[in-house]
């Protein structure tokens, strides 16, 4: 087929994840070249997305390519339903390895929602099944304004309305405690402090004393909520909490995890460890699908039994633990490790930091919020009083547009435009994303 043909038939055949296809013009982006991607008319972008968050090393690392060739050469899938492959066992091992204290078991499926799912069901059949049984423990407490994924129990403990108040009838309702991050860009609602969030949350699990499972969230930023950066301590606070109610906690370092936020996990930085930990996204440096759910030997050791003893955790994915994938993600830590790649990200924190305060000047741009290699900038109608544009006008989707044409491609949440490239990305690209990132919102709000 033609470029102009496939072009078309995108158009009107594909259907786009979390795009209006009545307006949906096709861009196809053809290769890549480290944080570059370049379409089929030879027009080059910074990846300013990270291809939606996962990139790590940029595009075509060779190392990364060369793993991926020398596994195809190998096996390209088994399966590990009661099947096992080396370069899966050797990647398992690899994340207990620098996985946060506790986290010895690795279960593996194939995106972030389903790593969400299988954390959700194995901390509801722990309780059935744990010495002795809790099954009056079945409810899930998530943070408001939440995203783990778009799978209906991933929804359930979501709360993003926009993407999903329709389905409610279809999903179980989470137990809601107010999110400490923000301020709420989408309602205008101020966030609650650190005290007032914790003294929430101890009074939710006062009030469902003995009947709560697990409570889910994203450590430190609740990414596609808003990139919503919650105030030091608040992880550490739930923690102590989760461990005084006895409440296992879950967390999703699906869009935190492998970086992002300049340590490997999010939850470092407050010297947490979860029950369940939910890795996706980066877990192959944004090649391949992949995803894993790590959990403890408490938990692990609640599903051991015999066959006739029904504590199996019937549960997978016919792609979980899929050798080319696995064999990727050993490569991305080799890389980690021999590019020293958490060493460099503080010089490109501050970097995309200074561009962060310079942005805020802009008429246009409200509250910025950054986390690590991460940053959101709220787009606004009237700065001095603070009113949001209204979002039948996505301001966010037209600045990103607009930046394409400025070299560089990003995506939006509602109307935050969000800078977060892959963690390869040098000082002079950061520089590149920030100038073009301004471009784009200066031409949609002049
Ligand atoms: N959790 C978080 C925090 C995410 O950001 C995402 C995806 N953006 C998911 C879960 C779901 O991952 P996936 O899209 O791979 O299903």
């Amino acid at each position: 087929m033609l470029d102009h043909d496939l072009a078309s038939f995108d158009r009107h055949h594909v259907w786009h994840a979390f795009t209006q296809m009545q307006e949906y013009e096709p861009l196809l982006i053809e290769r890549g070249e480290g944080c570059w991607l370049v379409d089929t008319e030879g027009h080059r972008y910074l990846d300013g997305s990270a291809s939606m968050w996962c990139n790590v090393h940029g595009h075509r690392h060779p190392r990364l390519d060369a793993a991926l060739a020398a596994q195809a050469a190998k096996v390209a899938h088994t399966t590990n339903l009661g099947l096992s492959n080396p370069t899966s066992v050797e990647f398992a091992r690899r994340l207990v390895e620098i996985a946060p204290a506790g986290l010895e078991k690795v279960f593996f499926s194939a995106d972030g929602s389903s790593a969400i799912e299988a954390a959700l069901k194995m901390a509801f059949q722990y309780w059935l099944q744990a010495d002795p049984p809790r099954p009056s423990r079945t409810k899930f407490i998530a943070i408001g304004e939440a995203y783990h994924g778009d799978t209906l129990g991933a929804i359930g403990v979501g709360g993003v309305d926009r993407f999903t108040a329709m389905f409610a009838p279809l999903t179980f309702e989470a137990i809601r405690l107010p999110s400490p991050g923000g301020p709420c860009p989408h309602t205008g609602r101020p966030a609650p402090s650190l005290d007032e969030s914790l003294a929430a949350l101890e009074k939710i699990l006062e009030v469902h004393q003995g009947t709560v499972a697990a409570i889910i969230m994203e450590p430190l930023v609740q990414m596609a909520a808003g990139i919503y950066v919650h105030p030091p301590g608040f992880l550490r606070g739930v923690r102590e909490r989760t461990a005084r109610h006895d409440v296992l906690l879950i967390l999703d370092e699906v869009a935190t995890g492998f970086g992002r936020t300049g340590t490997m996990f999010a939850c470092e930085q407050e010297g947490v460890s979860p029950d369940l930990l939910c890795l996706a996204k980066g877990l192959t440096a944004g090649y391949l699908p992949m995803a894993a759910t790590l959990a403890t030997a408490r938990i692990w050791n609640a599903f051991l039994g015999t066959h006739a003893d029904r504590r199996t955790f019937f549960h997978g994915h016919t792609y979980g633990g899929n050798p080319l994938a696995a064999a990727v993600g050993i490569a991305s830590l080799d890389v980690f490790r021999d590019e020293r790649v958490l060493d460099s990200l503080p010089a490109k924190i501050a970097r995309l930091q200074e561009h962060a305060s310079r942005l805020a000047q802009l008429d246009h741009v409200g509250a910025v919020r950054q986390c690590g290699l991460v940053a959101g900038l709220d787009l606004v109608a009237d700065k001095a009083a603070g009113t949001a544009y209204p979002w039948q006008e996505k301001r966010g989707t037209l600045a990103c547009l607009a930046a394409r044409k400025h070299g560089a491609l990003l995506r939006q949440l509602g109307d935050t435009v969000v800078l977060m490239p892959p963690l390869s990305i040098s000082l002079d690209e950061i520089d590149h994303l920030a100038a073009a990132a301004e471009a784009g919102i200066r031409d949609i709000t002049a």
